[in-house]
């Protein structure tokens, strides 16, 4: 059976067919369908040029127009659909010098990276498959379309898919195409950051990233890949300890941490990246938290508190794929519920009133009579009661004095 985003699909091949040119599924859909995975949105090729399809459809916007791709708006959904064309001269290593526009299909798959992804499928669901993609899939094999060493040497972005496919797959990378993936990491070199650190991302979060991880080191890929050089050994133990559902961020936490980073490393490692500034701020967060656990610090109120409940739990997942058995998570969440107060706006008192109260001029004075307030508030000492926190100060005061 024709999964339901094709099947919206099929008037769109068939208006592209009616103008007299062949228009098929191709890409990770068809893998995905042919797997029976859920399958988002479907890739569609075709012998039409752009110009062509911008007259067959009136709402298109140009993708990117050098590489053939628009997106076709038709009945409230949109469609990428991409030329047939085939690529020559990778004089970079990551893109073809020359692209060209050409009729058949053929030709498009067989520019293709994987034999997997180099299928196509037409409107009744008829396969066409002349590099025995559908073979590799019921295998669970990841094989270049053609000799790998070239085709790795053509696109080194290529050897960094097959890692993410084997994680999202589950799937095992054929030999030949292994052996020319170590043979041509170092290409790796020449491919932008941004994209690596795309592929690393969807690689951990596929189902075998541990296994992906694994084969990233044992393959030397990962001497090409930002602050990961020599550092082997590191990430064995990361592929080891990633075994619970961890989110995005968490892996990455969890990764700093088996890379043993301190100060200002930390950031120039995420940096390294090209991760953004707010993500990366987030992580030094959870990462400094799990710092805290690892040196035997149970959670309290007032780490809960500063923290923020969201950090601490994802502190204390890191923490927990580190030493099992010690799981705080269900304190945590206890002692959060249990706060007289989230955060500093949520206080009764403010600046202006412990001034008024005291008679005193603003001053650093202030932050700190603040925190005070704050802490005594959150332990329970006084509750968050403007006339109550009065009394409280006073009483702190007349200590003070005697003292
Ligand atoms: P995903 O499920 O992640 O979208 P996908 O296989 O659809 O996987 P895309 O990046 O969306 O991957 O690319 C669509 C198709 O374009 C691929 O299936 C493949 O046929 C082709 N392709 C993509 N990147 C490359 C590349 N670097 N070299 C050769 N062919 C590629
Ligand atoms: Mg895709």
């Amino acid at each position: 059976m024709i999964a339901k985003p094709f099947l919206q699909a099929v008037p769109v091949l068939e208006l592209i067919e009616e103008s007299g040119f062949e228009a098929y599924f191709v890409g990770g859909s068809v893998r995905d369908h042919i797997l029976g995975r859920e399958i988002s949105d479907v890739d569609i090729a075709t012998s039409a040029l752009p110009d062509e399809l911008k007259e067959i459809f009136p709402k298109t916007v140009d993708l990117g127009i050098e590489h053939g791709t628009i997106l076709v708006h038709y009945r409230g959904e949109s469609y990428e659909i991409t030329t047939f064309r085939s690529e020559a001269g990778y004089t970079d290593f990551r893109r073809p010098d020359q692209v060209s526009f050409i009729r058949s299909l053929r030709d498009d798959l067989q520019r293709r990276d994987f034999t997997m992804n180099a299928i196509a499928m037409d409107k009744e669901g008829n396969i066409l498959d002349p590099f025995s993609g559908v073979e590799a899939i019921s295998q669970k094999k990841i094989a270049t379309v053609g000799n790998p060493e070239e085709r790795f040497g053509e696109d080194a972005l290529r050897m960094l898919r097959a890692v993410r496919f084997l994680s999202q797959l589950c799937f095992s990378i054929e030999k030949r195409t292994y052996d020319s993936l170590v043979k041509q990491c170092h290409l790796l070199d020449n491919i932008a950051v941004e994209r690596k650190t795309v592929e690393f991302e969807k690689m951990l979060k596929g189902q075998n990233r541990n296994e992906a991880i694994r084969l990233l080191a044992s393959s030397g890929m990962h001497q090409y890949l930002p602050g990961l050089k020599n550092h082997t050994e590191p990430l064995f133990q990361f592929s080891v300890s990633l075994f619970k559902d961890l989110q995005i961020s968490e892996a990455w936490v969890l990764l700093l941490f088996h890379l043993e980073l301190k100060g200002k490393e930390v950031e120039e490692f995420l940096r390294s990246w090209k991760l953004p500034v707010q993500t990366i701020k987030r992580y030094k967060l959870i990462y400094s938290w799990v710092l805290e656990r690892n040196n035997g610090q149970s959670w309290t109120v007032e780490t809960v508190y500063k923290a923020g409940i969201d950090i601490a739990l994802s502190a204390e997942k890191v923490f927990t794929c580190l030493h099992t058995g010690k799981d705080e998570s269900r304190r945590i969440i206890h002692l959060y519920e249990s706060l007289p107060i989230r955060n500093r706006q949520e206080l009764m008192v403010s600046g202006n009133d412990i001034m008024s109260w005291l008679g005193e001029k603003p001053g650093p004075w202030l932050r700190d009579v603040l925190e005070e307030v704050e802490r005594a508030v959150i332990n329970g000492k006084v509750p968050n009661d403007k006339e109550k926190i009065k009394v409280w100060l006073n009483g702190l005061n007349r200590k003070s004095e005697k003292s």
